[in-house]
């Protein structure tokens, strides 16, 4: 059943979006006619389901015999500012006529009843002032001008107020008996098995079981052909079925129920919305009581996500846009062009949920910040202690250079002795040669060897000895 329930609320929304024609605005309240939607049943099998706007109008007892509650009407139809309404459920139990007479409408005590005990018990001054005074056509007897009455035959067939499947039994005028009307002998009838093997029929007698009311209409009853007995009242029972009352008297049944019917003028601030009820006892509030919701779709960075939220009272749901998240998730920044002491760096780092990049500038370089110090590596340089013959004119003397266990290659090295400085470059082994020749004389002489470092290694130095003899 709950997917019909949502099939119908989706449509009802759509159309209550798209739909104006036969509806007046009044109290900032649109209401209007009833719409009828065609399903499809577990079985395949079309059904109808009416939805009516219904408004608040009036206090009577319902619940209990001790305080009234807000009377809630189904509006039958809606005409400029006039709409025709009838109780949501039975209200009441009287007989049509208090004895066993015949009377038509026009004579009976259930009209004086409604219109004097019942008028003034239910309504407030104001709310008597949003009540028209209707002009009755009855099929026996008087016209009638009442305030309060009850539907006809013809009026509960129509299909236009929510009724469409002429009298036979159905859901749309179903109509629950209020424990007020129960207390005072309402019939209602408990149904223990399914008597149709279609779901919406089981459907229908599993609702009926709740104490559906058989609620009387105005029309005098038909004796075979003719609407000639007067004894006999025309009803709704509780499976919705528009009985005729062929078979017996029933105008002093005792235990039929009221539902009255009014028409008020909407220009009126007397009454309010009530929300909907549908002929498959679905409803939605006038003002919903949304619980706290449920995340349906997470919000990124990337897209707003989703939250359900369902009303506590007739299960309405609704859904709410999450706004996208305004923090993303980002990368380590990675230096896109390294900043010098003359000139700015930038950086970039990326969103990993949605690719939106960040770029920020890297600020100048102090000089104690400079690349060349802060990542340089250290350096090393092997070299020994060496003997010479004089008579060697190029004394060739090799050093290694290394950062750790790898050669740095490429790179000037100097060495200084006895006043003169020579230069080479290191190989791919790390290894500088140097052709010596002004050591002519014999002696020991000291040789500084440095490298002066880079912007990739660091500045080391070395002292050795260099021996020359005869
Ligand atoms: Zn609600
Ligand atoms: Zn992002």
């Amino acid at each position: 059943m709950k997917r019909y329930a949502v099939m119908l609320f989706s449509i009802l929304f759509a159309a209550s979006l798209l739909l104006c024609v036969g509806s007046v605005k009044v109290q900032a309240v649109t209401l209007k006619n009833p719409s009828i939607v065609t399903l499809l049943d577990d079985d395949d099998e079309e059904y109808s389901v009416t939805t009516w706007d219904c408004v608040y109008l009036g206090h009577y007892y319902q619940s209990n015999n001790n305080s009234k509650d807000q009377i809630k009407w189904r509006v039958l139809s809606v005409n400029g500012n006039d709409a025709f309404l009838l109780a949501d459920q039975c209200l009441d139990c009287k007989p049509y006529n208090d004895t066993d007479s015949g009377a038509t409408w026009s004579e009976c005590s259930l009209r004086s009843w409604l219109n004097s005990t019942f008028y003034n018990a239910a309504f407030n001054s104001s709310e008597k002032g949003a009540i028209k005074s209707s002009t009755v056509i009855n099929n026996v007897g008087e016209n009638t001008k009442d305030w309060i009455y009850l539907l006809s035959n013809e009026e509960v067939e129509t299909a236009a107020y929510g009724f469409p499947d002429g009298h036979d039994f159905d859901q749309f005028r179903q109509a629950k008996a209020s424990a007020y009307a129960k207390s005072l002998g309402a019939r209602t009838y408990v149904y223990e098995d399914d008597r149709y093997y279609s779901s919406y029929k089981s459907m229908l007698y599993a609702q009926m079981k709740e104490g559906n009311g058989e609620w009387w209409l105005r029309t005098t009853g038909r004796d075979m052909n003719n609407y000639t007995d007067s004894c006999r009242i025309m009803h709704v029972g509780d499976d919705g079925f528009v009985s005729y009352g062929m078979s017996t008297d029933n105008i002093n049944d005792k235990q039929t129920s009221v539902r009255p019917c009014l028409h008020i003028d909407l220009s009126s601030n007397a009454w309010s919305p009530a929300g909907t009820v549908s002929s498959d006892w679905s409803f939605t509030c006038a003002n919903h009581t949304w619980d706290k919701g449920v995340e349906t779709k997470a919000a990124t960075c990337k897209e707003a996500g989703t939250k359900e939220f369902t009303c506590s009272i007739c299960g309405m749901k609704k859904t709410e846009t999450i706004p996208k998240l305004t923090s993303h998730t980002y990368t380590e920044w990675i230096t896109t062009k390294a900043a010098t002491t003359s000139a700015t760096g930038t950086k970039e780092r990326t969103c990993t949920v949605c690719g939106e990049k960040q770029t920020e500038i890297i600020p100048k370089l102090t000089k104690k910040e400079d690349t060349k110090k802060t990542t340089a590596k250290a350096t090393k340089i092997t070299a020994k202690n060496k003997f010479y013959k004089v008579k060697k004119k190029t004394k060739s003397y090799t050093v290694t250079l290394k950062s750790g266990k790898t050669p740095v290659m490429g790179v000037k090295i100097t060495l200084k002795v006895n006043g003169k400085t020579y230069t080479a470059k290191t190989n791919k082994k790390g290894q500088a040669t140097f052709k010596i020749k002004n050591l002519k004389k014999k002696g020991k002489y000291t040789a500084t060897i440095t490298f002066a470092g880079n912007k990739s290694y660091k500045k080391s130095t070395k002292k050795v000895k260099i021996t020359v003899k005869k």
